[in-house]
C-alpha cells in the first residue's frame, strides 16, 4: 500500500509552465514561470521570463491574455462528507469541485461519520486528500466528542497528529455550553489553535426553519431569530477576550452579528469571521415557494442583512468568504420543506458569486477578493507558516505556485448538472453569474485547465 504520509510527489519532476500576460490581482499584465513547485520568475510582460528568451526545456505555455491571476483560493468551511456520507460527496469529488472553483486548499468540517474527533479520523481524511491530489485538505477537528456537546474531544492529539489540526469546530451544531466553550478556547492556546463556532443558540431555534420575520409569518414556518446567532457571538467574543484565545465565527448572517464583531475587533480581541457566498447574494424572498434548495443553516436573511454583510466584508470586519459547501443527495433536498436537509453546495460557484456581489457592485477590487478568499483564510487556517502546505502567498518570485486564472468577462447560467460535486443542491442553479475559472495550479501542477479537470 502506498504510504501517503511521506513527502509530496516531487514537484521538481513536473514540467515547467509559462503563463503569459495574466493580470496579477487584476492589475498589470505579467508573465509567471512556474517550476519546481514555485513561482520561479514573475515579471512584467515586456521584461518577464518570456521576453528573456530562455524558456526552460519542456516548458508548456499558457496564454492568459485577459485573465486575472489570483493566489489559489482557501476555503475555511467545506463539508466533504467522507467518511460516512459518500452518497453526498467524497474527498475525491469534493476536491475536484474545489479545484474547479479555483481553490488550492479546503478545510474539511468534522461532522462526518465517524466524527473527526480523534487523531485517527483526521489523519484518514488528510491522507484521502493527499491521495486525491487536487487540493490540500486540512481536516477540522471536532470540539466535543461525537459533536455531542458534553466533553472535549482529543484536541491535543489531533493537533499533534500528521494532520496538524489547528481549526476546531462542532459545525452543524453550536458549542452552546459556556463552560465547554471556555475550556476549548483555553486548550487550543497552547498550540495556536482556533475555535470556529457555529453560532446558534439551540433553545431559541428549536424547530426553526426560516429567518424569523415577515417571511416566516407568511409561510407559517417556525422562525429563526437573528438574536439566536447574535447572542452566541457576543458571548463567545467575551469568552475569547477573557481567556486571550482565538475565536472564529462561522457563516455570519445578520446585520447585528456584523456590529458585534466590529465592536469586538475594536477592542483588539482575537476574533475573526467568515460569510458565505449565498448570504452575500440571496435573501429570504427566495423561500416564498417552499423550494428546499434555499433551505440552509443559518437561514437566508433580509436585504438589509445582505447589505450589512457586504459592507462588513468590504471594510474587513468580516475577514473572509467561506463556502459552507454542504452537499446533499437528491432525496434529502427534493422533498417537503419541513423534512428537507439544510445546506447548499458552493465550491464551484464561490468566486463567481463573490464577483457578482462584491466586484460588480464596486465594493471590492480583485486585490480585495484575493485578500478575502486566499490571504486571510490562509492566516486563520494557519496555512501561512512553514511547510509544504503553504497558501495565501503573494504572486511573486519564490512563492509556492498555487494560483487560479480567472476570466471575469465570461458569463453564463449556472448548471449544477455540469458540476463535479456529487450533489446538485446549488442555490444558484438557473441564475446567470459572471466569471469562469480557466485554470488552477497546485504547487505548479495544473489541477484545472481550460475550465476542466486536468488530473
Ligand atoms: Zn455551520
Amino acid at each position: 500500500m502506498t504510504d501517503w504520509s511521506g513527502p509530496w510527489p516531487a514537484e521538481q519532476d513536473q514540467p515547467p509552465w509559462l503563463i503569459r500576460g495574466a493580470r496579477l490581482l487584476g492589475g498589470a499584465a505579467a508573465d509567471l514561470l512556474l517550476a519546481g513547485g514555485l513561482i520561479a520568475e514573475a515579471g512584467s510582460a515586456a521584461a518577464g521570463p518570456a521576453a528573456a528568451g530562455s524558456l526552460p526545456a519542456g516548458a508548456q505555455v499558457l496564454d492568459a491574455t485577459g485573465l486575472i491571476a489570483l493566489p489559489g483560493l482557501v476555503d475555511l468551511h467545506t463539508h466533504l462528507r467522507e467518511p460516512g456520507r459518500e452518497d453526498a460527496e467524497t474527498v475525491e469529488t469534493g476536491t475536484a469541485a474545489a479545484a474547479l472553483g479555483g481553490f488550492t486548499a479546503v478545510h474539511a468540517m468534522a461532522n462526518t461519520d465517524p466524527v473527526a474527533d480523534t487523531a485517527g479520523v483526521v489523519e484518514q481524511i488528510w491522507r484521502l486528500g493527499r491521495r486525491a491530489g487536487r487540493c490540500d485538505v486540512r481536516p477540522v477537528g471536532a470540539v466535543t466528542t461525537g459533536l455531542a456537546g458534553s466533553r472535549l474531544a482529543e484536541l491535543g492529539a489531533m493537533a499533534d497528529s500528521a494532520a496538524r489540526v489547528r481549526v476546531f469546530s462542532d459545525d452543524g451544531r453550536c458549542v452552546s455550553d459556556a463552560v465547554l466553550m471556555r475550556r476549548a478556547l483555553e486548550y487550543v492556546k497552547a498550540f495556536d489553535g482556533v475555535i470556529a463556532q457555529h453560532a446558534q443558540e439551540p433553545r431559541l431555534t428549536d424547530g426553526a426553519q426560516v429567518n424569523e420575520g415577515e417571511m416566516s409569518g407568511r409561510l407559517g414556518l417556525a422562525g429563526w431569530p437573528a438574536v439566536a446567532e447574535e447572542a452566541i457571538i457576543a458571548r463567545d467574543c467575551l469568552l475569547a477576550a477573557h481567556v486571550g484565545s482565538a475565536l472564529h465565527v462561522c457563516h455570519v448572517s445578520t446585520a447585528g452579528s456584523v456590529e458585534i464583531i466590529r465592536w469586538a475587533k475594536s477592542k483588539g480581541w482575537r476574533v475573526t469571521a467568515e460569510v458565505t457566498p449565498h448570504h452575500l447574494l440571496l435573501t429570504d424572498d427566495l423561500v416564498a415557494d417552499y423550494d428546499p434548495v434555499y433551505k440552509v443553516n443559518p437561514p437566508l436573511r433580509t436585504a438589509a442583512d445582505v447589505a450589512a454583510l457586504r459592507a462588513g466584508l468590504a471594510d474587513g470586519t468580516i475577514d473572509c468568504v467561506a463556502t459552507d459547501h454542504a452537499p446533499h443527495p437528491v432525496e434529502a433536498k427534493e422533498t417537503e420543506w419541513q423534512v428537507a436537509a439544510f445546506g447548499m453546495t458552493g465550491l464551484e460557484t464561490a468566486l463567481r458569486a463573490v464577483q457578482e456581489a462584491m466586484v460588480e457592485t464596486g465594493l471590492l477590487d480583485w486585490a480585495g477578493v484575493a485578500d478575502r478568499m486566499s490571504v486571510r483564510p490562509a492566516v486563520i487556517g494557519r496555512l501561512d507558516g512553514v511547510g509544504a502546505e503553504l497558501h495565501g502567498c503573494p504572486l511573486v518570485t519564490g512563492s509556492p505556485a498555487n494560483l487560479v486564472l480567472y476570466d471575469p468577462a465570461a458569463r453564463d447560467v449556472v448548471d449544477p448538472a455540469a458540476h463535479a460535486s456529487r450533489s446538485r443542491n446549488s442555490p444558484f442553479a438557473g441564475m446567470t453569474l459572471p466569471g469562469r475559472v480557466v485554470a488552477t495550479f497546485l504547487r505548479g501542477t495544473p489541477t484545472v485547465l481550460n475550465g476542466k479537470l486536468a488530473r
